[in-house]
Protein backbone atom coordinates (compact mmCIF):
# COMPACT_ATOMS: atom_id res chain seq x y z
CA UNK A 1 0.00 0.00 0.00
CA UNK A 2 1.00 3.63 -0.49
CA UNK A 3 1.68 5.87 2.35
CA UNK A 4 -1.93 7.12 2.23
CA UNK A 5 -3.30 3.93 2.11
CA UNK A 6 -3.65 3.45 -1.88
CA UNK A 7 -3.22 -0.24 -3.47
CA UNK A 8 -0.62 -0.24 -5.77
CA UNK A 9 -1.44 -1.82 -9.05
CA UNK A 10 0.57 -2.93 -12.31
CA UNK A 11 -0.87 -3.73 -15.29
CA UNK A 12 0.56 -6.74 -17.83
CA UNK A 13 -0.89 -5.99 -21.07
CA UNK A 14 -1.31 -2.22 -20.74
CA UNK A 15 -1.12 -1.51 -24.78
CA UNK A 16 -3.41 -4.34 -25.16
CA UNK A 17 -6.98 -3.82 -25.69
CA UNK A 18 -8.50 -5.16 -22.57
CA UNK A 19 -5.08 -3.39 -20.89
CA UNK A 20 -5.99 0.26 -21.90
CA UNK A 21 -9.00 -0.07 -20.53
CA UNK A 22 -8.04 -1.35 -16.97
CA UNK A 23 -5.37 1.01 -17.35
CA UNK A 24 -7.98 3.83 -17.38
CA UNK A 25 -10.31 2.21 -14.58
CA UNK A 26 -8.03 1.97 -12.26
CA UNK A 27 -6.56 5.42 -12.74
CA UNK A 28 -10.05 6.66 -11.83
CA UNK A 29 -10.47 4.94 -9.00
CA UNK A 30 -9.61 7.04 -5.76
CA UNK A 31 -8.03 4.32 -3.27
CA UNK A 32 -5.68 2.51 -6.58
CA UNK A 33 -2.77 3.68 -7.60
CA UNK A 34 -1.41 2.54 -11.05
CA UNK A 35 2.76 2.03 -10.35
CA UNK A 36 3.70 0.14 -13.71
CA UNK A 37 2.54 -0.96 -17.11
CA UNK A 38 4.27 -3.83 -19.00
CA UNK A 39 3.95 -4.88 -22.26
CA UNK A 40 5.81 -6.14 -25.00
CA UNK A 41 4.79 -4.04 -27.23
CA UNK A 42 6.73 -0.96 -25.47
CA UNK A 43 9.84 -2.85 -27.13
CA UNK A 44 11.15 -0.09 -29.12
CA UNK A 45 8.78 2.40 -28.74
CA UNK A 46 9.45 5.80 -27.36
CA UNK A 47 9.06 6.53 -23.82
CA UNK A 48 5.06 7.60 -22.78
CA UNK A 49 3.90 5.28 -25.64
CA UNK A 50 0.32 4.79 -23.68
CA UNK A 51 0.03 7.98 -23.03
CA UNK A 52 -0.45 7.75 -19.46
CA UNK A 53 2.00 10.46 -17.92
CA UNK A 54 4.56 9.38 -14.83
CA UNK A 55 3.67 6.12 -14.82
CA UNK A 56 6.62 3.62 -15.81
CA UNK A 57 6.53 1.91 -18.71
CA UNK A 58 8.24 -1.72 -19.19
CA UNK A 59 8.77 -4.12 -21.80
CA UNK A 60 9.17 -7.12 -20.22
CA UNK A 61 7.60 -8.14 -16.62
CA UNK A 62 11.19 -9.00 -15.19
CA UNK A 63 12.52 -5.26 -15.57
CA UNK A 64 9.16 -3.91 -13.92
CA UNK A 65 9.34 -6.43 -10.75
CA UNK A 66 13.05 -5.70 -10.34
CA UNK A 67 11.79 -1.61 -10.34
CA UNK A 68 8.30 -1.42 -8.89
CA UNK A 69 6.91 -2.57 -5.89
CA UNK A 70 3.04 -3.65 -6.40
CA UNK A 71 0.73 -5.14 -4.63
CA UNK A 72 -1.39 -6.68 -7.00
CA UNK A 73 -0.47 -7.23 -10.72
CA UNK A 74 -3.49 -7.19 -13.29
CA UNK A 75 -2.56 -9.64 -16.37
CA UNK A 76 -4.91 -9.34 -19.59
CA UNK A 77 -2.00 -10.40 -22.04
CA UNK A 78 -1.86 -13.53 -23.64
CA UNK A 79 -2.20 -17.45 -23.26
CA UNK A 80 1.45 -17.63 -23.78
CA UNK A 81 2.25 -15.19 -21.70
CA UNK A 82 0.32 -15.39 -18.51
CA UNK A 83 1.35 -18.26 -16.24
CA UNK A 84 4.88 -16.85 -16.34
CA UNK A 85 3.88 -13.83 -15.49
CA UNK A 86 1.56 -15.09 -12.55
CA UNK A 87 4.52 -17.24 -11.19
CA UNK A 88 6.60 -14.23 -11.21
CA UNK A 89 4.55 -12.13 -9.92
CA UNK A 90 3.35 -13.80 -7.08
CA UNK A 91 7.30 -14.76 -6.16
CA UNK A 92 7.84 -11.26 -5.46
CA UNK A 93 4.89 -11.55 -2.96
CA UNK A 94 2.60 -9.59 -5.48
CA UNK A 95 -1.35 -10.62 -5.71
CA UNK A 96 -3.02 -11.42 -9.05
CA UNK A 97 -6.10 -10.35 -11.17
CA UNK A 98 -6.26 -12.84 -13.97
CA UNK A 99 -8.22 -12.14 -17.04
CA UNK A 100 -6.25 -13.57 -19.66
CA UNK A 101 -8.04 -16.82 -20.53
CA UNK A 102 -6.05 -20.32 -21.50
CA UNK A 103 -4.40 -21.44 -18.10
CA UNK A 104 -4.72 -25.21 -17.71
CA UNK A 105 -6.03 -27.43 -15.32
CA UNK A 106 -1.74 -27.95 -14.62
CA UNK A 107 -0.95 -24.50 -14.49
CA UNK A 108 -3.99 -23.48 -12.27
CA UNK A 109 -2.53 -26.28 -9.47
CA UNK A 110 1.07 -24.63 -9.98
CA UNK A 111 -0.79 -21.54 -9.18
CA UNK A 112 -1.91 -22.70 -6.08
CA UNK A 113 1.11 -24.53 -5.07
CA UNK A 114 2.62 -20.61 -5.37
CA UNK A 115 0.05 -18.80 -3.66
CA UNK A 116 0.86 -21.15 -0.66
CA UNK A 117 4.58 -20.39 -0.48
CA UNK A 118 4.21 -16.63 -1.41
CA UNK A 119 0.99 -16.15 1.14
CA UNK A 120 -0.17 -14.22 -2.00
CA UNK A 121 -3.32 -14.48 -3.67
CA UNK A 122 -4.95 -15.19 -6.99
CA UNK A 123 -8.16 -14.32 -8.65
CA UNK A 124 -8.87 -15.97 -12.32
CA UNK A 125 -11.56 -15.01 -13.91
CA UNK A 126 -12.30 -15.92 -17.27
CA UNK A 127 -15.28 -12.93 -17.56
CA UNK A 128 -14.80 -9.78 -15.43
CA UNK A 129 -18.70 -8.75 -16.31
CA UNK A 130 -20.94 -8.95 -13.31
CA UNK A 131 -23.73 -10.43 -15.95
CA UNK A 132 -21.77 -13.07 -16.87
CA UNK A 133 -21.19 -14.02 -14.21
CA UNK A 134 -25.41 -13.76 -12.95
CA UNK A 135 -25.67 -16.01 -16.68
CA UNK A 136 -23.56 -18.83 -15.50
CA UNK A 137 -25.16 -18.87 -12.03
CA UNK A 138 -28.86 -19.19 -13.69
CA UNK A 139 -28.13 -21.49 -16.17
CA UNK A 140 -26.64 -24.08 -13.55
CA UNK A 141 -30.32 -23.49 -11.55
CA UNK A 142 -31.69 -23.86 -14.87
CA UNK A 143 -29.53 -27.18 -15.84
CA UNK A 144 -31.34 -29.39 -13.05
CA UNK A 145 -34.19 -29.29 -14.80
CA UNK A 146 -33.74 -29.20 -18.12
CA UNK A 147 -30.46 -30.75 -19.09
CA UNK A 148 -30.36 -30.72 -22.85
CA UNK A 149 -28.59 -27.70 -23.49
CA UNK A 150 -25.88 -25.97 -26.45
CA UNK A 151 -23.82 -23.06 -25.99
CA UNK A 152 -22.90 -20.47 -28.95
CA UNK A 153 -20.23 -18.00 -27.87
CA UNK A 154 -19.59 -14.53 -30.16
CA UNK A 155 -16.49 -12.26 -30.22
CA UNK A 156 -14.59 -10.53 -31.98
CA UNK A 157 -12.76 -11.87 -34.65
CA UNK A 158 -8.95 -10.96 -33.17
CA UNK A 159 -9.73 -13.14 -30.00
CA UNK A 160 -7.11 -15.81 -30.02
CA UNK A 161 -8.46 -18.76 -28.35
CA UNK A 162 -12.02 -20.51 -29.52
CA UNK A 163 -14.05 -21.67 -27.35
CA UNK A 164 -14.09 -18.61 -24.66
CA UNK A 165 -12.69 -19.77 -21.35
CA UNK A 166 -15.92 -18.27 -20.57
CA UNK A 167 -18.11 -20.85 -22.79
CA UNK A 168 -15.62 -23.71 -21.22
CA UNK A 169 -16.48 -22.45 -17.77
CA UNK A 170 -20.54 -22.30 -18.29
CA UNK A 171 -19.73 -26.14 -19.35
CA UNK A 172 -18.04 -26.78 -16.52
CA UNK A 173 -20.57 -25.70 -14.27
CA UNK A 174 -23.95 -26.93 -16.23
CA UNK A 175 -22.19 -30.13 -16.54
CA UNK A 176 -21.61 -29.96 -12.37
CA UNK A 177 -25.44 -29.26 -11.85
CA UNK A 178 -27.23 -31.10 -13.64
CA UNK A 179 -28.63 -34.24 -12.06
CA UNK A 180 -29.46 -36.07 -15.63
CA UNK A 181 -26.05 -36.21 -18.79
CA UNK A 182 -28.18 -36.90 -21.89
CA UNK A 183 -26.02 -37.88 -24.73
CA UNK A 184 -24.97 -35.50 -26.72
CA UNK A 185 -27.22 -35.37 -30.26
CA UNK A 186 -25.43 -35.87 -33.80
CA UNK A 187 -22.74 -37.67 -35.49
CA UNK A 188 -19.93 -38.56 -33.59
CA UNK A 189 -16.96 -36.07 -34.20
CA UNK A 190 -18.86 -33.81 -36.71
CA UNK A 191 -17.32 -30.35 -36.60
CA UNK A 192 -20.39 -28.50 -37.18
CA UNK A 193 -22.05 -29.83 -34.03
CA UNK A 194 -19.47 -28.05 -32.20
CA UNK A 195 -16.62 -28.72 -29.42
CA UNK A 196 -18.22 -31.11 -27.44
CA UNK A 197 -16.66 -30.19 -23.68
CA UNK A 198 -18.22 -31.87 -20.38
CA UNK A 199 -20.94 -33.12 -22.62
CA UNK A 200 -21.63 -30.17 -24.08
CA UNK A 201 -21.39 -28.63 -27.37
CA UNK A 202 -19.91 -25.10 -27.84
CA UNK A 203 -20.06 -23.15 -30.76
CA UNK A 204 -17.98 -20.34 -31.88
CA UNK A 205 -18.89 -17.13 -33.89
CA UNK A 206 -15.50 -14.58 -34.75
CA UNK A 207 -16.77 -11.93 -36.44
CA UNK A 208 -15.85 -7.87 -36.26
CA UNK A 209 -18.41 -5.67 -34.66
CA UNK A 210 -18.73 -8.46 -31.76
CA UNK A 211 -17.48 -8.07 -28.79
CA UNK A 212 -18.17 -10.66 -25.89
CA UNK A 213 -21.10 -12.70 -26.20
CA UNK A 214 -22.70 -15.90 -25.15
CA UNK A 215 -25.77 -17.65 -25.38
CA UNK A 216 -27.28 -20.57 -23.83
CA UNK A 217 -30.24 -22.74 -24.78
CA UNK A 218 -31.91 -25.17 -23.06
CA UNK A 219 -34.26 -27.33 -24.73
CA UNK A 220 -37.55 -29.39 -23.18
CA UNK A 221 -40.31 -30.92 -24.39
CA UNK A 222 -41.99 -28.72 -26.93
CA UNK A 223 -40.08 -26.02 -25.08
CA UNK A 224 -36.82 -23.68 -25.28
CA UNK A 225 -34.85 -21.63 -22.71
CA UNK A 226 -32.54 -19.39 -23.96
CA UNK A 227 -30.26 -17.06 -21.43
CA UNK A 228 -27.70 -14.33 -22.97
CA UNK A 229 -25.66 -11.95 -22.25
CA UNK A 230 -24.05 -9.55 -24.29
CA UNK A 231 -20.90 -6.98 -23.04
CA UNK A 232 -21.33 -4.34 -26.43
CA UNK A 233 -17.83 -2.52 -24.42
CA UNK A 234 -14.79 -3.57 -22.82
CA UNK A 235 -16.10 -1.24 -19.65
CA UNK A 236 -18.43 -4.01 -19.09
CA UNK A 237 -15.39 -5.84 -17.54
CA UNK A 238 -14.37 -2.57 -15.34
CA UNK A 239 -16.31 -2.72 -12.09
CA UNK A 240 -15.53 -6.84 -11.85
CA UNK A 241 -11.36 -6.13 -12.50
CA UNK A 242 -11.67 -2.94 -10.00
CA UNK A 243 -14.12 -5.69 -7.79
CA UNK A 244 -11.24 -7.96 -8.01
CA UNK A 245 -8.56 -5.70 -7.34
CA UNK A 246 -9.69 -5.15 -4.13
CA UNK A 247 -10.65 -7.99 -3.06
CA UNK A 248 -7.60 -10.13 -3.88
CA UNK A 249 -5.44 -8.70 -0.97
CA UNK A 250 -7.66 -10.82 1.09
CA UNK A 251 -8.17 -13.90 -0.63
CA UNK A 252 -6.28 -17.38 1.17
CA UNK A 253 -4.65 -18.88 -2.11
CA UNK A 254 -6.27 -19.34 -5.65
CA UNK A 255 -9.74 -18.54 -6.28
CA UNK A 256 -11.73 -19.34 -10.01
CA UNK A 257 -14.30 -16.80 -11.21
CA UNK A 258 -15.32 -13.64 -10.12
CA UNK A 259 -18.18 -14.77 -8.04
CA UNK A 260 -15.66 -15.91 -5.57
CA UNK A 261 -15.62 -12.54 -4.75
CA UNK A 262 -18.96 -10.83 -4.98
P1 LIG B 1 -4.67 -8.02 -26.93
O1 LIG B 1 -5.29 -6.76 -27.42
O2 LIG B 1 -3.94 -8.91 -27.88
O3 LIG B 1 -3.66 -7.57 -25.76
C1 LIG B 1 -2.69 -8.38 -25.19
C2 LIG B 1 -1.46 -7.51 -24.96
O4 LIG B 1 -0.56 -8.23 -24.11
C3 LIG B 1 -0.71 -7.15 -26.26
O5 LIG B 1 -0.39 -5.79 -26.26
C4 LIG B 1 0.53 -8.05 -26.14
O6 LIG B 1 1.65 -7.48 -26.80
C5 LIG B 1 0.76 -8.05 -24.65
N1 LIG B 1 1.63 -9.14 -24.18
C6 LIG B 1 1.87 -10.36 -24.70
N2 LIG B 1 2.72 -11.05 -23.93
C7 LIG B 1 3.05 -10.24 -22.89
C8 LIG B 1 3.89 -10.38 -21.76
N3 LIG B 1 4.61 -11.49 -21.55
N4 LIG B 1 4.00 -9.35 -20.88
C9 LIG B 1 3.30 -8.22 -21.08
N5 LIG B 1 2.48 -8.02 -22.15
C10 LIG B 1 2.36 -9.02 -23.04
O7 LIG B 1 -5.74 -8.93 -26.19
P2 LIG B 1 -7.06 -8.48 -25.41
O8 LIG B 1 -8.23 -8.47 -26.35
O9 LIG B 1 -6.78 -7.28 -24.60
O10 LIG B 1 -7.29 -9.74 -24.49
C11 LIG B 1 -6.29 -10.13 -23.54
C12 LIG B 1 -6.74 -11.42 -22.86
O11 LIG B 1 -7.86 -11.15 -22.03
C13 LIG B 1 -7.19 -12.54 -23.81
O12 LIG B 1 -6.77 -13.80 -23.29
C14 LIG B 1 -8.71 -12.46 -23.77
O13 LIG B 1 -9.34 -13.68 -24.05
C15 LIG B 1 -8.91 -12.08 -22.32
N6 LIG B 1 -10.18 -11.42 -21.98
C16 LIG B 1 -10.69 -11.74 -20.76
C17 LIG B 1 -11.84 -11.11 -20.33
C18 LIG B 1 -12.35 -11.44 -18.97
O14 LIG B 1 -13.38 -10.86 -18.55
N7 LIG B 1 -11.69 -12.31 -18.22
C19 LIG B 1 -12.48 -10.17 -21.14
C20 LIG B 1 -11.92 -9.86 -22.38
C21 LIG B 1 -10.75 -10.49 -22.79
P3 LIG B 1 2.01 -7.98 -28.31
O15 LIG B 1 1.05 -7.27 -29.19
O16 LIG B 1 3.45 -7.51 -28.44
O17 LIG B 1 1.86 -9.48 -28.31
Amino acid sequence: MTEAGKIRVLVAGALGRMGRTVVDAVRREPDLELVAMVDTAFAGREEGAAGVPGVPEFATLAQCLEQVTADVAVDFTIPDSVFANVIACLGHGISCVVGTTGLSAEQLEAIEASCRESGAGCLVAPNFAIGAVLMMDIAQVVARYMPFCEITELHHDRKLDAPSGTALRTADMIAAARVECPETPGPEGSVARGLVHNGIPIHSVRLPGLVAHQEIVFGGQGQTLSIRHDSISRESFMPGVVLAVRRVLSLDGLAVGLEKVM
